[in-house]
């Protein structure tokens, strides 16, 4: 065996409850006395209980998907204007994203407190939006010091949007199978996190108010998006990035319907891969074991239902061949990458 695996400092605290009994001692670590909140309006009244003791600075409650340059230079400046020396991202991938920006140019520390599946808080990933183009880049001050993971703050998320970001998690498991800096540490992480993830998302689908499967998926979520910050973005996360940067798609949704056709595509070419992802699902097959979960679940199946007009499937298909990953156990051109985007609109 020969192989590199980079790994981050970061301090992790997982469990129900643990956002509200928690969150001020994890605070008080950092020695910050100026909190600036990072949170939606949706998040509003969950971050309001969780905040009452702390110190409190100010709030950013301008979260956009894919962070536009003028949310982020707008937060920047509020940042600036509170005098905050700590940043608290309450949300999902979008304020934990805010939160990135800002942490980018000030070198402010982050907590985090996810309330979706994202994975955004454990990756030194950012990304920001500058007309229409997606620009994301890697640097470890925008990590997260520390995350507190409550499955708890993951009840009110409305079914539909916990399985497309329970899916989003599994995407981050399977890309990191054949991601150009795969290695076994992280492969064993992505393999432990789909297992819990097709083991999480049906209870979640079944009984969203219960907090086992919740628990399940946010685990899972936690550790395929270790294995993403790890690996790195395979040909899924390509994909995905040139149509949520160029069309603006809903993030999770996109991923969610892109995942069974990027296993379909390079499952031949991956055995291996595919065989080891198959034990981690308890099926024989990887592929047909992804159809049953989606089946199971209600998941999201077309691109075309998520807004993606027709007629820009070549251009993204161009795009998609251009940024396709040498790390792709199978060539991907222009056609392939055609095909792949046909199936999934
Ligand atoms: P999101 O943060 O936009 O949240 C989706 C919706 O759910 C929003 O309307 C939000 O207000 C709502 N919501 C969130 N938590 C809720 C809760 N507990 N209850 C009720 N409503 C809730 O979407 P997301 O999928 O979490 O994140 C997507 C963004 O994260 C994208 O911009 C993506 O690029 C980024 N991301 C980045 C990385 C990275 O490594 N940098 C990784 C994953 C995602």
């Amino acid at each position: 065996m020969i192989f590199e695996h980079q790994s981050y400092t970061q301090r992790v605290v997982f469990g129900a409850g643990t956002a509200r009994t928690r969150l001020a001692a994890e605070v008080e670590r950092h020695g910050a006395h100026r909190v600036l909140l990072v949170a939606a309006p949706s998040a509003r009244e969950q971050a309001a209980s969780l905040t009452a003791s702390l110190p409190m600075a100010g709030v950013v409650d301008e979260v956009r998907m894919h962070v536009p340059v003028e949310v982020a230079d707008a937060a920047r400046r509020r940042a600036e204007e509170t005098g905050a020396d700590l940043l608290l991202a309450v949300g999902g991938g979008s304020a934990t994203g805010t939160a990135k920006a800002v942490a980018l140019s000030s070198g402010l520390p982050i907590v985090a407190v996810p309330t979706t599946y994202a994975g955004s808080e454990v990756t030194p990933v950012w990304g920001l939006t500058d007309d229409g183009r997606k620009t994301t880049g890697v640097d470890e001050r925008v990590l997260p010091r520390t995350v507190i993971y409550d499955p708890a703050l993951t009840l009110s998320l409305p079914v539909e949007m916990s399985i497309a970001s329970g899916l989003n998690a599994l995407a981050h498991c399977v890309d990191s199978l054949w991601a150009p800096r795969v290695n076994p540490v992280d492969t064993a992480l992505a393999l432990e996190a789909a297992h819990a993830l097709a083991e999480g998302l049906p209870r979640v689908h079944a009984d969203p108010a219960a907090l086992e499967g919740r628990s399940s998926t946010l685990y899972g979520a936690y550790l395929g998006a270790l294995a993403f910050a790890g690996a790195g973005s395979g040909l899924h996360h390509k994909i995905c990035h040139v149509l949520g940067g160029a069309y603006d798609l809903p993030h999770a949704q996109t991923h969610a319907v892109v995942l069974p056709h990027v296993l379909a595509f390079n499952a031949p070419a991956a055995p291996r891969e595919a065989a080891r992802l198959a034990r981690a699902l308890d099926a024989p097959d990887a592929r047909a074991a992804l159809d049953a979960l989606y089946t199971a679940v209600e998941a999201p199946r077309s691109l075309r239902a998520l807004g993606l007009p027709e007629d820009r499937l070549p251009e993204a298909a161009a795009l998609i061949a251009e940024a396709a990953p040498p790390s792709n156990p199978r060539p991907v051109t222009e056609a392939d990458a055609l095909a792949i985007l046909k199936a999934a609109f």
